[in-house]
């Protein structure tokens, strides 16, 4: 189940169905779903997601894995909470754009994406020249710190 059809959703949700899996993408917006492929052939659900009943009507307790892809923080962590503890789904995985929040969830059993992070290491690979090297471990530091 991926939820959030922008533009990272839609992607994973489109290569989910080519590669054969069944998906179910859930979007507050019907117009987002313009983005899945005309050959998705998946189910594709409008719907606030961090609704429990939106979750429920998408058989969210048949999922494999959830993926929550919002542009929102709180709603992932929702859904993500709610995927793992109340439907009890193994495989659960949030975006979140705060890396503060990251390593709170991971004690959760959540795993979790953060861009910031992410981008912080592709941006070093690209720079070998440049000593940013410890910059990626100086936000998992303060991020310890906080915690
Ligand atoms: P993007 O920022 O391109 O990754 O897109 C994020 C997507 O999340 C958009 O298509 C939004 O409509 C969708 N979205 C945001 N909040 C919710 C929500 N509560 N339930 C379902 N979809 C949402």
């Amino acid at each position: 189940m991926v939820v959030g059809c922008g533009r990272l959703g839609a992607n994973l949700a489109n290569t989910l169905s080519d590669i054969g899996e069944g998906v179910v993408v859930i979007d507050k917006n019907q117009e987002s779903f313009r983005k899945l492929s005309p050959s998705f052939g998946g189910i594709a659900l409008e719907g606030d997601a961090s609704n429990m009943t939106v979750l429920e009507h998408a058989d969210i307790n048949r999922a494999t894995a959830v993926i929550s892809l919002t542009n929102n923080d709180n709603t992932n962590i929702m859904v993500a909470q709610l995927a793992k503890e109340m439907f009890g789904i193994e495989q659960v995985i949030a975006r979140l754009y705060d890396p503060e929040c990251e390593c709170v969830y991971e004690e959760f059993g959540i795993s979790t994406i953060c861009p910031a992070v992410l981008s912080m290491k592709e941006i070093d690979k690209l720079l070998p020249t440049i000593p940013l090297g410890h910059l990626e471990e100086a936000i998992q530091e303060d991020k310890g710190d906080k915690a």
